[in-house]
């Protein structure tokens, strides 16, 4: 039976959900129609729309993570600990929903980078949707501390008051050097094209293992860009997790887990 899936978002257009599913569909040999569909109106409709032609298994990405939550009847103990959804799954009268961000961004740093995060002290720009999302997993690995920076302060001690860990805490940007060094550093935010650099001193990149959620082909972004001149230790696009926390997604509307590394290698060579 042909099965049909999507991405949810908007803007969608430049996704590389599709071509990543597609690829993991072939391993298992069975036909998948995986589209994307921008959500210019009401989220809601847009879901039902979907059932309506017969599809069960959807992603989810900015800006319907939260609403995404909202609209599932079921939800996985990671979902309710991010309040935020990026995998549905249709359960014949409701939707189930879960999140792999998370597991998705610590499979490639523990798997594909070989990095352990056990003892770690970790910084990370942001306090999102998906900071959201990948505290707990983060949080499993056992760091030694992590700090959430945030343009607005408030939304990051919030955040970590939510999670109430004594190793998570929410810090200024002009406090960073007070918590250094760090071993790995995050970007979490969605900063544009055009971005410059934040206003910190940036000795805190030397040494660290940078890794940014926004991704490139090429791995190159605007945040890498501009760290590559402080001397961290190495520099990551997040391009593995974004393949990662498909293939928990896969697993979850297929019962069958997709191999990664093949799939990472193709989009690389795009
Ligand atoms: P979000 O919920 O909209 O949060 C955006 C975050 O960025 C907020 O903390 C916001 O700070 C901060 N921000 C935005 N513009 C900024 C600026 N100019 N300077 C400083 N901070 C700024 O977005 P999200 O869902 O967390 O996603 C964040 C990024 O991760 C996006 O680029 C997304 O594409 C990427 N992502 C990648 C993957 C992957 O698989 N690789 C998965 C999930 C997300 P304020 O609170 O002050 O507004």
């Amino acid at each position: 039976m042909k099965k049909l899936c999507t991405v949810f978002g908007h803007p969608i257009a430049h996704s590389l959900s599709p071509k990543i599913h597609q690829a993991f569909a072939k391993q298992f040999d069975f036909e998948l129609t995986y589209t994307r569909t921008d959500v210019e109106g009401s989220f809601e409709q847009a879901l039902k729309d979907f059932v309506h032609k017969g599809g069960s298994g959807a992603n989810v990405t900015v800006p319907f993570k939260t609403q995404a939550y909202d609209l599932c009847r079921e939800v996985s103990p990671a979902a309710h600990q991010a309040k935020a959804v990026n995998t549905l799954l249709w359960r014949h009268d409701h939707w189930y929903g879960t999140n792999t961000d998370g597991r998705g961004f610590v499979q490639d740093v523990v798997h594909n980078l070989e990095q352990s995060i056990e003892y770690k002290k970790i910084l990370i720009f942001g306090a999102g949707g998906a900071v959201r999302g990948m505290l707990g997993p983060i949080l499993n690995e056992r760091p030694n501390a992590i700090w959430v920076a945030n343009r607005t302060l408030k939304k990051a001690e919030e955040l970590c008051h939510e999670f109430a860990m004594p190793n998570l805490k929410a810090t200024d940007f002009d406090q960073l050097t007070q918590h250094a060094p760090y071993d790995i550093i995050i970007n979490a935010t969605s900063i544009s094209d055009d971005f410059k650099g934040f206003d910190i001193d940036t000795e805190i990149f030397k040494e660290a293992l940078v890794y940014d959620l926004m991704y490139s082909l090429d791995g190159r972004t605007p945040f890498l860009e501009w760290v590559k001149q402080f001397d961290a230790q190495e520099l990551v696009d997040g391009i593995g997790m974004l393949v990662e926390q498909a293939a928990l997604s896969f697993e979850v509307w297929f019962d069958c887990i997709p191999m990664t590394d093949e799939v990472l290698h193709q989009l690389r060579q795009d």
